[in-house]
């Protein structure tokens, strides 16, 4: 991946777009874009909610959308733009999608599998391993998440 800082900022940005559309839906807000070549082939926010599906994190429905717009499992040369850290079955589906770089923006500590709770991504027992890079846009992105929770905390 070979992104200048700018872009990647930019990149991240059309994520938290994302994430505004699950707020919205009064969800948790994280969004997701995955991109291959400078752009964007998949969009992605958490839809649990809004879909009642327990599954419908943000990065699952980007890759279901990169891989229907790519018609291919395989998300090779694509970079993931989350604005929060993988949990454990987002970063998996990232693996078995065949990503190789993913760029996320605030550190999830209770449920992070991409350097917080687990290294998911960086393992080196598995047999996909991903350069992560963290910190773009970080406090918009945490930002968003402690507004959300402390709006809930008052309701
Ligand atoms: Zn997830």
């Amino acid at each position: 991946m070979n992104y200048t800082l700018e872009e990647k900022e930019a990149f991240m940005r059309e994520a938290l777009k994302e994430a505004e559309i699950a707020l919205e839906h009064d969800e948790i807000p994280i969004g997701c874009v995955i991109v291959k070549d400078g752009k964007i082939i998949g969009r992605g926010h958490n839809a649990r909610e809004e879909l009642q599906r327990a599954v419908m994190h943000a990065e699952i429905m980007a890759i279901e959308d990169a891989n229907l717009s790519e018609e291919s499992w395989r998300l090779l040369d694509c970079t993931l733009f989350v604005t929060i850290e993988p949990c454990v079955m987002c970063s998996g589906a990232i693996g078995l999608a065949r990503i190789p770089n993913v760029v996320y923006g605030a550190k999830n500590q209770k449920f992070g599998a991409a350097g917080s709770l687990y290294d998911i991504l960086t393992d080196e027992r598995l047999n996909h391993r991903v350069d992560v890079e963290t910190g773009v846009l970080e406090s918009e992105c945490a930002a968003i998440m402690q507004d959300f929770f402390r709006n809930r905390r008052k309701k």
